[in-house]
């Protein structure tokens, strides 16, 4: 059976006229799910009972099966079952002011950096279109208050899963999707080069926000850390982002996290300021304090530490913003997200049960939708 929300209005009114319905059926159809957070087609009121038939036997409209979340103070991590049996994890983050859902894009990640637990399984595939919109889609039909920022900054490298990736950020930020800001969505790359020249060029993906994962300011420090499968230039990467169009007041974010006597000192600092060198205003630097997992051997620095690196940084002009990733009490945090965690059995031991009695993810958004019938979007 089809994921509905795999398909864009445009490919949606392609396929209804194909089943001989009017291609404004499209129109309604997404309205009933992205506006009205309708996923049972019978529900759907004002199509003709027999094309909600029709449409039932042909579409579901959820590809992912929520399992179960647990809960923080500061976030809420959700585990998903995909339908050939994977994990995939989405973060809500709860902000001062308003919430941001950290979405996944691969099961795993083939990057490998040293630091990430998302690595150490390496990458087992990417993530379907509708699987990425399922993600949005489920955890904001469990909420009352609208999710406002999505970033990309999940499980695995959104650029090796291009396609897919553009197709959801397109469901996202479309007025017949779920009609986002494009201000509002981020992706976090760890900087592969072609596809970010492609990006570039993309009418799409070059108006939202790019954050990049610099995480070492020299090169051979670099490829130790971050060993990208294709040409790992560190200039040439700096190059790219120093031409990248930008729309009006918009910067790119320098990731950086910082690991203790690995890249926290205060000459790695003045390294990474010569590297943005006279781009100040195109460039602002997240320090990500390192969240510490137990299957690796990295530590976070001291605060003294961090606070250091961010004063030279500022010192030398450059916007610099140190982030506490927040969900880190439940291995939600960047980095700690991993498709194979035995951590999870028993935060979830109860959905692995569920699990071994192979409960059906068909129609799970509408179940999902009557437990919750208060919810709006
Ligand atoms: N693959 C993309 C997006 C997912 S990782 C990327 O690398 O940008 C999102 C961010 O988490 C990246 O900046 C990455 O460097 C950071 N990160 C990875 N492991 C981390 C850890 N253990 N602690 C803090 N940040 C981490
Ligand atoms: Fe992949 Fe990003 Fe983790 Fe590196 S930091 S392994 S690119 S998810």
């Amino acid at each position: 059976m089809e994921s509905i929300t795999g398909y864009t209005l445009r490919e949606l009114r392609d396929k209804v006229s194909q089943l001989g319905m009017e291609s404004y059926r499209a129109n309604q159809i997404l309205r009933w799910i992205y506006k009205k957070k309708v996923t049972d087609f019978e529900l759907m009121t004002d199509l003709p009972r027999n094309y909600r038939l029709h449409l039932r036997e042909i579409f579901s409209v959820c590809s992912l099966k929520l399992i179960k979340s647990v809960e923080a103070p500061s976030a809420v991590k959700y585990l998903f079952k995909t339908k050939d049996d994977h994990l995939i994890e989405t973060v809500l983050i709860k902000e001062r002011d308003h919430l941001t859902l950290c979405v996944s894009s691969q099961i795993g990640c083939a990057v490998g950096c040293k630091f990430c637990a998302t690595a150490l399984d390496g990458l087992k595939r990417n993530l379907k279109t509708e699987e990425i919109v399922d993600q949005f889609l489920q955890v904001q039909l469990t909420l009352k208050e609208h999710i406002r920022n999505v970033v990309f900054m999940g499980m695995g490298e959104p650029l090796a899963n291009y396609d897919n990736v553009r197709k959801a950020v397109e469901i996202m930020i479309s007025p017949w999707g779920f009609d986002l800001s494009k201000r509002r969505v981020t992706l976090s790359t760890s900087g592969l080069l072609k596809p970010l020249c492609k990006m570039r060029r993309d009418p799409l993906l070059k108006e939202i926000n790019l954050a990049v994962s610099i995480n070492a300011p020299f090169q051979e420090l670099r490829e130790e850390i971050m060993p990208l499968s294709e040409k790992n230039d560190l200039e040439e990467l700096m190059k790219i982002l120093r031409e990248f169009p930008l729309p009006k007041y918009r910067r790119i974010t320098l990731e950086y996290v910082l690991i203790k006597d690995l890249n926290d000192s205060p000459s790695m600092a003045k390294a990474l300021a010569d590297l943005i060198g006279k781009s100040v205003k195109r460039f602002k630097v997240n320090l990500i304090p390192y969240n510490p997992d137990p299957f690796l051997p990295y530590e976070r620095p001291s605060l003294d530490r961090i606070m250091e690196f961010q004063r030279i940084l500022w010192s030398k002009g450059i916007s610099t913003f140190v982030r506490f990733s927040k969900g880190v009490e439940v291995f939600g945090a960047c980095g700690q997200l991993r498709h194979n965690r035995n951590m999870l059995k028993s935060h979830f031991h109860e959905s692995y049960s569920q699990m071994a009695n192979g409960v059906s993810i068909d129609n799970c958004c509408s179940s999902l939708y009557k437990s919750n019938p208060g919810s709006s979007f």
